[in-house]
């Protein structure tokens, strides 16, 4: 049986190319950046390379480039990191950060930062007059993701970069989703800080990096040697740094021909099964969206079943409804969006990346309806409804 591979947004396979770049920094050139030897110095040479990479990529510069261990890890430094300074305030964020953010932001609310969720409208757009007003005199900080990782949304961050930054904060952007999918400057959005991820772009899992704008004062989470400029203390990750290095170049290069790849298959899929089954609904902006991100709920079924049964057929996707691994509660990114529980029970995820073709889409096409149906005639829902 062929395998579909559908869930990019959770994580995407390692590009060879990737892998190749990062092998000799295993068993080979194996030093310690900070050391002053030979092998210390190819790391360090290997570690400003990838630097440099990744400042090209968003249009930055080396300095304003902190490596992390992720999306998460940069996330919780540019909360936690930039507020610490502060004695006391206000953090705004929108209604659907994923739970680096938005638990994160809790975590702080615990320690007596007054935080404020902003809510979304039905295509989980952040309510730009909910916005304006949810601003305070102490408001310090705003962190408002790029693309939502669930629906696929893409906000308007420009616009409210620019909004915070008349009130005097500052503004963080989560873009793990945006970055290699999406052709923007940091200068583009006019951010503070940034978040990205490895293993989104065809890089390796545990890698990540914070753009922090110069002139942006942090504290450090992680307290030691003094690594990353003194904001990340602990021995460089050389491998998974190289191999971030080599992904958003990589991604970089192949995003003229990837993106409308994605769109076109993204579009022939979601407009596929709207038609072929009933009572389904597209989830999240019809064309501000994540060019890989098809979200779509179907009524009167559960989203585990349908991902279950599209599993025993190959496809590999998401259910939209689990806000956590294993978790059975409804997704917050989509009751945000205003749907009742059961629809927000009722759907699945599918985020298409550079390795699917247009048979992918054609077979599951085919495969889905008959599932769909299966599954109505047993729930009890469908029957009575
Ligand atoms: N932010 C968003 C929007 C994400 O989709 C993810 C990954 O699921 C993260 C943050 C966390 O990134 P990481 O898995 O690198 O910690």
């Amino acid at each position: 049986m062929k395998r579909v591979y559908f869930d990019h947004a959770a994580s995407t396979p390692v590009d060879p190319r990737v892998l190749a770049a990062m092998m000799p920094f295993f068993a080979e050139q194996y030093g310690n950046p900070s050391e002053l030897h030979e092998l210390g110095r190819f790391a360090r040479q290997a570690v400003d390379r990838a630097r440099a990479e990744v400042a090209e990529a968003l249009g930055a510069s080396a300095k304003e480039i902190v490596f992390t261990s992720g999306g998460t890890e940069a996330d919780n430094l540019a909360l936690f990191g930039y507020l610490q300074r502060f004695g006391s305030g206000h953090l705004l964020i929108s209604a659907i950060e994923h739970p680096a953010i938005q638990e994160a932001a809790r975590a702080l609310g615990r320690q007596g930062w007054a935080v404020d969720e902003v809510p979304v409208d039905g295509d989980g757009v952040v309510d730009p007059h909910a916005y304006e007003r949810a601003f305070r005199g102490d408001t310090r900080l705003v962190s408002i993701m790029h693309a939502n990782n669930v629906v696929g949304t893409v906000q308007p961050i420009a616009e409210l970069a620019r909004v915070a930054h008349d009130h005097g904060a500052a503004f963080h952007t989560d873009a793990v989703q945006t970055v290699g999918s999406l052709p923007f400057t940091v200068g583009d959005l006019g951010v503070d800080m940034l978040s990205l991820s490895g293993h989104k772009l065809y890089g390796p899992k545990g890698t990540g990096a914070l753009y922090v704008k110069r002139g942006t004062r942090l504290a450090p989470l992680l307290h030691g040697g003094g690594h990353e400029r003194r904001l990340r203390s602990g021995t460089e990750n050389v491998p998974g740094i190289v191999g971030l290095g080599a992904a958003i170049t990589l991604a970089r290069a192949m995003l003229a021909e990837t993106q409308p790849r994605l769109e076109a298959m993204r579009d022939r899929l979601a407009t596929g099964v709207l038609a072929r089954i009933p009572a389904t609904r597209y989830l999240g902006h019809a064309t501000q969206r994540l060019p890989g991100n098809a979200a779509i709920t179907v009524r009167f079924v559960e989203g585990e079943s349908m991902l279950l049964r599209l599993d025993a057929e190959g496809f590999m996707v998401s259910s939209g409804s689990a806000c956590a691994s294993g978790s059975l509660e409804p997704s917050h990114v989509i009751m945000a969006l205003g749907l009742g529980a059961e629809e927000a029970h009722g759907s699945i995820r599918v985020t298409l990346g550079r390795e699917n073709t247009d048979d992918d889409v054609d077979a599951f096409l085919e495969a889905f309806p008959p599932i769909v149906e299966k599954l109505r005639q047993m729930s009890p829902l469908y029957v009575r409804g």
